[in-house]
């Protein structure tokens, strides 16, 4: 039975008197076996619920209640039930790729398509029964985020580690005749499944659009931590310049046959390639910027826009720094440039080598607190230390590494100000301009099965 782990103040849990530890045995008569049973039943408006109370005394109560309104509680697991896990032994796994001792949540090898459909999570769908597949289809569970790798069955069962991994295209011709619709990723190992197997991917995934809505391509991401993997390597600037060429002429071909363009090349590819990323019409409603795909775009068009409010002197002084890390330097240095003529104003990039990781890591997402200090303390001669949330954990002011931002503030010994990771949170922040700011992004659901570890475009 969900049992509760804390009650909101404020709620309706709280109001009907409702405490940590109590059990919820049913809705209007409904078992609640999971957070999917617990959100379709917790809209009726008029609901009895039967509680088993930590005491073990039995309250059946009656609620009259809003079409959107929850109890307002957090479950002891986010699925109610347990997270189902992943049996899969993907050859670029994040969990492999980290060190022995990181927090429990980023060892997590979660494959849950509750989570896909709730929160985003990248899943696999090797561990999905028939029944799964008709409840998905049946609650009308969309969109689910789902990796796809390769649609050669053979090649599918290799990089996944799943002897049923293969089934993955009759899986998703399922899921689209039952009008779920997919996000979907290629995490791209090269001499894998790039070159004609990614050809083979995006025409097989092609005809299922626009139930299967966008396929990502995303660089595989390695770390000096590898333990137990197949031996990849990192994809070099000549083999990520080939991905967007062959990427952008099947956009060019989808476009032109379906009026959008389905496949994109994350970010990182560009950076690689030291290409231009492509206009904002390109990117499908930036359906997967979680997933590293038009961020960058997102953030040079919001510098156009926000260009306009950047003031010709600032009242008194300022002098911040900015971190980032090595993957998005020149985007972020785009941004400094129109900042370098403000009165007052001083902004100093400091960009952040990975030592934790592994230089091979060159994203934002992954830069640890200890590197900061690291390579800050020494150097920095700011008054005000600027980092993008997307370093955090999304509840949480700690880095991956359990740093948390007083710690970071107390080693530089400078306050530290936390901002959103887009072009906005910079020129705003960088101006001293903070209130009003949009609210932090989530992040570290999708880090296990991203092969790209993290995104390009934070500052
Ligand atoms: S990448 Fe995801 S699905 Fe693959 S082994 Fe790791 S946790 Fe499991």
């Amino acid at each position: 039975m969900p049992k509760i782990q804390a009650v909101r103040p404020g709620s309706l849990a709280e109001e009907l008197e409702l405490e940590p530890g109590d059990e919820i045995k049913s809705i209007n008569g409904q078992p609640i076996k999971d957070i999917i049973d617990y959100q379709f039943a917790i809209t009726d408006e008029a609901i009895e619920l039967e509680v088993i109370k930590s005491n073990g005394e039995e309250w059946l109560i009656d609620v009259e209640k809003g079409y959107d309104e929850t109890l307002g509680v957090d479950w002891e697991h986010p699925t109610v039930d347990r997270i189902k896990l992943c049996h899969n032994k993907c050859v670029f796994c994040f969990v492999d790729q980290i060190p022995g001792n990181m927090r429990q949540t980023l060892n997590m090898r979660d494959d849950d398509y509750r989570l896909s459909f709730l929160h985003g999570n990248f899943v696999t769908l090797t561990n999905l029964k028939q029944a799964d597949l008709e409840r998905i289809a049946r609650l009308k569970m969309s969109p689910l985020n789902i990796s796809v790798h390769t649609t050669n069955p053979e090649l599918r069962n290799f990089m996944v580690g799943h002897k049923k991994a293969g089934e993955i295209l009759n899986q998703i011709a399922y899921l689209a005749e039952h009008e779920i619709e997919m996000n979907t990723q290629i995490v791209l190992c090269p001499g894998m499944n790039d070159g004609e197997e990614l050809d083979r991917t995006i025409r097989e995934l092609a005809p299922y659009w626009p139930q299967v809505r966008t396929l990502s391509v995303v660089p595989v991401g390695l770390t000096k931590h590898r333990r137990g993997l197949a031996e990849i390597r990192s994809v070099t600037p000549e083999e990520a310049d080939r991905v967007i060429s062959q990427v952008e002429a099947w956009q060019e071909k989808f476009l032109q046959e379906k009026g959008a363009a389905f496949v994109h090349a994350a970010d990182e590819f560009y950076v690689m390639a030291g290409r231009e990323v492509p206009p904002a019409e390109r990117y499908d409603e930036f359906a997967q910027t979680e997933n590293g795909v038009g961020l960058i775009r997102n953030f040079l068009d919001e510098l156009e826009e926000i260009k306009e409010q950047i003031p010709s002197s600032l009242k008194e002084r300022r002098h911040v720094a900015v971190v980032t890390g090595m993957s998005p330097a020149d985007t972020i240095r785009r941004g400094i440039r129109l900042l370098e003529n403000v009165g007052n104003l001083r902004v100093d990039l400091h960009v952040i080598r990975n030592d934790f990781y592994g230089h091979m890591v060159t994203v934002t997402g992954l830069i640890t607190g200890f590197d900061i200090v690291a390579q800050l303390k020494d150097t920095c001669t700011a008054d005000l230390v600027m980092i993008p949330d997307i370093m955090l954990k999304d509840d949480a002011d700690i880095f991956l590494d359990d740093y948390t931002v007083d710690r970071l503030s107390a080693e530089l010994g400078k306050p530290v100000l936390v901002l959103p990771a887009n072009a906005t949170g910079l020129i705003k922040g960088a101006l001293g301009m903070t209130d009003k700011l949009p609210p932090r992004r989530r992040y570290e659901a999708t880090l296990a099965h991203s092969g790209m570890l993290g995104c390009a475009g934070g500052f």
